[in-house]
């Protein structure tokens, strides 16, 4: 009757596992089976070989070993951490219900187990999961309209400190946009991911994919979704939200219902960063200028070269405000007043790092807790967290300068410190836990005595009944005359009477065989108990079991406060981030000699002594000393050409100036001082930088395509507010080509565009173009010669760089002699209008070569004479004297 062979019949354990599995399939699924977490299939094959550890198997399946490999509970968050790192998501299957309960139902019963938590590189809160100094943001994209009109809208949520953003992109912007963010994981619809904007924008920004359904994109799914989050009835108090940003809100709060299982994390109201009023920076000018994320594992970032915050929230802002330089004058000016505020008191400066160290990171605490993950050391978080806010509150009271952001701070802060509902929650956690907290609720002991009367009546009644164990040890003593008796406990029988072997009697014969029962013989001792002891055990097991409810209760209770005060909480984290971030830049700027930068809506690039801040770093540790330089860029107004074209040998300099004159718009933009001596910034709408060869091989494009594709991108967007670094433009290509490319651009870019630049060039013929260009001018770095080599004095000059140094840069490379020796004879020949093997033949439809054209006039030799004069025969091979004389038959 039976069809299916026992083999191949799953066991009932086994029937539960491919049932939780086939609901997550594209999760590893962690299986808990008692200490350890275990992973079965082809989940064990691909965590055995990413974690390293090994594969085993239990069972059989269809007649098949099953593959299986285990991690421990207690370590488990550590393994899924290298999971996610790999690109993995993992679904925990916990116990549902006591194994015992389980065993009560029959023999062959399996515990109940289910999911109760997806883990995805999006969706992280643990501390041991996430990097501290960094957002880790979950970004939906939504594709609205058609062809030219299509935009982008960004929903990002990070989970671990609530902070929700919104953001939109033309398809050229997408790229820059993602990187800005920089999220951890990337949610898209399954039918977009054939749409090679999106998917080559999402996986250049690193992120981990994850498609989900059309269906999860939608208007009425976004809207709806987001009223229950903000439990709201309409959306007028939350912003004004277009069909796209709902579109991408939907699937973001879908993914984070499902991934939670439910649990509505802390949300900020959403954020909407608008393109206007950031400085745009496309991908390519991002990964030019290793903000923060290095092109080479390890190398240093500007970041992390100006990064002096104490906390990971500080970390954090400052990121943020790196990543995004604002276009708005005034924000900017907002935030150099705080800055300058704390350079200035720098006493203040240091009482509030002081007392920044100790606060925690009170917006992941506060997530946690929202997210019913959180233990006591969260709530103690907060304690922490709003204490050190206090004092910093009191700091900035009693500082007389007060600019509009450390104000907010301090109002964000002040919540906390009064005798309203904000100074009660502070009180009340001050009073209610204990110094140090423990990780765990289980883990009792953190409420303080003094805070709960019921509380500190069952830990009374607990540690009481010891003392009235101590006396009925006393009392059974003298009763039946064994001193020795004592009343000892283990985990089998609990609190027992225990005497020696020649001692039982006195217990077992009368009167006393009526008191004491005689529970256990041993060789060594005999046990007994009475009802009294039992009924003490059971009042102090229940004492301590209370307790423990108890110190839950009121974990729960205090946890409801917080949540209460929830929005509040996270301004105040909010304000200590932002003080952390403003002080660290008053620190750098101090330390570092920066200097305010002025900024306005001027078309302004005045830049004296200005330095790259981590070179600057990197040289001053060796012992060196970066050379300052000027920069002087300026459209109207102010007789500083509009462009400069830089010009200069290899390894004199160059792209360190671009780049530095780069970040110093970031890091004026975003509101920080400058490495300069002084600066004076009309805020730039969008920076393009094009600096260092950008290896796009990997991809399959050859380097000149990668460059024509991003310099019409250039062209196509800068505006003539947009600040424009360009190194080596035409490169790649054929000289002829690549100049007369790089010549049109740069025609383009000063008449038509009329943005600011800067343009390092290899081309000397490019200097000509200030000559004819009003707007345009040069300048060259400094060098000098010295025994026939060439010293680089890394100083910046007005003009144009006289001749190529490319020749002596060669001598220092170490090329042979003779080779050298053969280059400064071809080189001299070339400088006097020759090739080496005659005459040099220029397009004559190119400007900038009439001069060197002037050698066809009519009264100059023949070119074919000419080529003759100059040719050294001795050098030549037979075959190259047979080609030769092939080519000027052709000319005649
Ligand atoms: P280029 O782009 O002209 O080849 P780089 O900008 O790469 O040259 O600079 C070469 C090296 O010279 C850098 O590694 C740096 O150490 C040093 N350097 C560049 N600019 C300066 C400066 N202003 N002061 C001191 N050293 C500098």
């Amino acid at each position: 009757p039976d069809s299916v062979s026992p083999e191949t019949r799953a066991t009932p354990m086994m029937a539960q596992y491919l049932d939780v599995k086939a609901k997550n399939p594209d999760f590893l699924l962690f299986y808990r089976m008692g200490d350890f977490f275990e992973l079965f299939f082809d989940d064990a094959v691909k965590a055995a070989s990413a974690l390293g550890i090994q594969l085993t198997k239990r069972g059989k399946h269809s007649g098949e070993d099953i593959p299986m490999c285990g991690v421990p509970v207690a370590r488990a968050d550590d393994y899924m951490q290298k999971l996610i790192l790999k690109g993995f998501r993992v679904a925990v299957a916990e116990q549902l219900e006591d194994p015992e309960l389980a065993k009560k139902r029959g023999p062959k019963a399996v515990v109940r187990r289910d999911v109760v938590r997806l883990v995805t590189p999006g969706t992280l809160t643990e501390d041991a999961l996430l990097v501290s100094g960094r957002n880790n943001f979950l970004a939906a994209l939504a594709k609205v309209g058609k062809a030219v009109a299509v935009r982008y809208h960004i929903a990002a949520l990070d989970i671990s400190t609530g902070e929700f953003l919104l953001s939109e992109a033309s398809a050229p912007d997408l790229g820059g946009e993602l990187l800005r963010l920089r999220p951890a994981e990337i949610l898209i619809a399954e039918d977009e991911l054939g749409d090679g904007t999106s998917k080559a924008a999402a996986e250049a920004s690193g992120a981990a994919l994850s498609p989900l359904s059309r269906a999860c994109f939608g208007r009425a799914k976004g809207e709806r979704a987001l009223k229950e989050a903000f439990e709201v009835a309409a959306l007028d108090g939350l912003g004004d939200f277009t069909d796209g940003d709902l579109i991408a809100i939907g699937a973001l709060l879908h993914y984070v219902d499902l991934t939670q299982m439910g649990e509505r994390p802390a949300l900020r109201p959403p954020r909407r960063d608008e393109p206007a009023r950031l400085m745009a920076i496309d991908a390519a000018t991002r990964a030019s200028l290793e903000l923060v994320r290095p092109n080479n594992e390890g190398a240093p970032t500007v970041f992390s070269a100006i990064d002096r915050t104490v906390t990971a929230a500080g970390a954090r802002e400052l990121m943020s405000r790196l990543v995004s330089p604002s276009a708005d004058s005034g924000l900017v000016n907002e935030r150099l007043d705080a800055v300058a505020a704390l350079i200035e008191d720098w006493a203040l400066r240091e009482r509030i790092r002081h007392i920044l160290k100790t606060a925690p990171d009170m917006s992941r605490a506060l997530s946690r807790l929202k997210l019913k993950r959180g233990g006591p050391r969260d709530l103690g978080a907060i304690r922490d967290g709003l204490r050190a806010g206090g004092d910093v509150a009191a700091l900035l009271a009693a500082s007389p300068a007060q600019p509009a952001h450390l104000k907010q701070a301090m109002t964000a802060l002040a919540a906390f410190t009064g005798d309203d509902h904000g100074g009660a929650l502070a009180r009340k956690l001050d009073r209610a836990l204990v110094g140090v907290v423990p990780f765990l609720t289980k883990d009792s002991g953190y409420i303080a005595t003094g805070f709960d009367a019921t509380l500190d009546g069952l830990r009374e009644l607990a540690s009481s009944s010891k003392v009235v164990l101590a006396k009925l040890q006393a009392d059974y003593a003298a009763q039946t005359g064994v001193k020795t008796l004592k009343i000892q406990y283990n985990n089998v029988f609990g609190y027992f009477i225990e005497v020696s072997p020649g001692q039982a009697s006195a217990l077992m014969g009368e009167p006393h065989s009526a008191l004491f029962r005689h529970k256990q013989t041993l060789a060594s001792a005999v046990r007994f108990t009475t009802d009294e002891l039992a009924a003490l055990e059971s009042r102090i097991l229940t004492a301590q079991g209370d307790a423990l409810a108890r110190e839950q209760a009121l974990f729960a209770e205090l946890s409801d406060a917080v949540l209460e005060r929830e929005d509040a909480i996270a301004e105040a984290a909010q304000a200590l981030a932002c003080l952390d971030c403003v002080g660290g830049l008053a620190e750098i700027a101090q330390v570092q000699n920066y200097v305010r930068p002025r900024v306005d809506t001027s078309r302004a690039f005045l830049v004296e002594g200005g330095r790259h801040p981590a070179v600057e770093q990197a040289l001053t540790r060796e012992g060196g000393a970066f050379i300052g330089n000027d920069c002087r860029l300026d459209g109207a107004g102010e007789r500083a050409p509009g462009f400069l074209v830089v010009t200069g040998p290899n390894m004199a300099g160059k792209s360190t100036y671009l780049r530095q004159n780069a970040l110093i718009a970031v890091l004026a933009q975003m509101g920080s001082y400058v490495p300069a001596t002084s600066a004076h910034i009309g805020v730039a709408d969008r920076l393009f930088a094009r600096i260092g060869a950008a290896d796009d091989l990997a991809r399959g494009r050859s380097t000149f395509m990668v460059e024509m594709t991003e310099t019409a991108a250039i062209l196509n967007r800068a505006t003539e507010r947009s600040l424009v670094i360009l190194d080596e433009i035409g490169r790649g290509t054929a000289t002829f080509d690549g100049l007369s490319i790089a010549w049109a651009v740069l025609e383009h870019l000063h008449d038509e565009t009329r943005c600011r630049g800067l343009v390092a060039t290899h081309y000397h013929e490019l200097t000509r173009l200030a000559d004819d260009l009003p707007r345009a001018g040069n300048v060259r770095m400094a060098v000098t010669e010295w025994k026939d080599t060439i010293v680089f004095l890394h100083a910046v000059e007005v003009g144009p760089a006289n001749r190529s140094y490319g020749v002596q840069a060669a001598k220092l490379a170490g090329v042979p002699k003779q080779v050298v020796a053969r280059a400064k004879q071809i080189l001299a020949q070339l400088e006097a209008g020759a090739g080496p093997h005659g005459p040099l033949t220029l397009p004559t439809d190119m400007p900038l070569f009439s001069a060197p054209v002037a050698h066809h006039a009519t009264d100059a030799p023949h070119p074919v004479l000419e080529r003759l004069a100059t040719l050294d025969v001795d050098s030549l091979s037979p075959r190259e004297a047979l080609d030769l004389l092939y080519a000027l038959k052709k000319e005649l």
